[in-house]
């Protein structure tokens, strides 16, 4: 759904595909507070290409990315640079919400086909099997860690109203992205996702 002439809205519980060419910028906004955004990204070269949480967290020796970090494929190349950040907490270890995640974390919920499903659905069309989706970059998830531990818990985000985050491209990449359908990654609730292309 088109909002204005250049915000795209992501309803509730849904996820979208799009390509983004190298050189421009993605703009994930969380309009209402309090939202999770999964997002993915595919070489549009090569679809066996793709996002990597463990090339990634391995570059940059931190699990919590903000600004000036870089997400990189499987193949170690750069897919996307953050460039702005005004939350400052994303998660990138945990996988998309999925039809087990509700049967295994949320025996009260309903079923539904979360943020995997929505993706596998909207990336059908670039020919992108299920089995290739890997963990996504979770904008606004917020993963606390224990540092002696290591056991950590699913919090509500920071992000409040308006909050955002900006990737610029650096090789033309399909993009995934979703507006998540975990009640615990939401605070409870579902609200859209807005995101722009410049
Ligand atoms: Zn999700």
């Amino acid at each position: 759904m088109i909002v204005s002439s250049s915000i795209v809205e992501i309803p509730p519980r849904s996820g979208t595909a799009f390509e983004l060419k190298e050189g421009e910028t993605l703009k994930v906004i969380d309009p209402e507070g309090g939202q999770v955004a999964d997002l993915l990204a595919i070489s549009r070269e090569d679809k066996r290409e793709i996002i990597s949480s463990g090339r990634t967290l391995d570059y940059a020796e931190t699990i919590y990315l903000t600004k000036g970090h870089n997400l990189y494929s499987n193949r170690s190349n750069v897919m996307l640079g953050i460039v702005e950040d005004t939350v400052g907490r994303h998660d990138f270890l945990l996988t998309p919400c999925s039809e087990a995640t509700f049967r295994m974390c949320y025996e009260n919920e309903p079923p539904h086909p979360g943020c995997h499903g929505n993706l596998y659905k909207a990336l059908d069309r670039f020919d992108i099997e299920e089995d290739a989706i890997p963990v996504a970059f979770n904008c606004f998830m917020n993963v606390p860690v224990d540092g002696q531990s290591g056991k950590f818990k699913v919090s509500p985000p920071l992000s409040k109203a308006g909050d955002y985050i900006s990737f610029v491209a650096q090789m033309d990449l399909i993009i995934g992205l979703t507006a998540c359908s975990a009640p615990a990654s939401n605070g409870g609730s579902f609200k859209p996702i807005h995101y722009t292309i410049g």
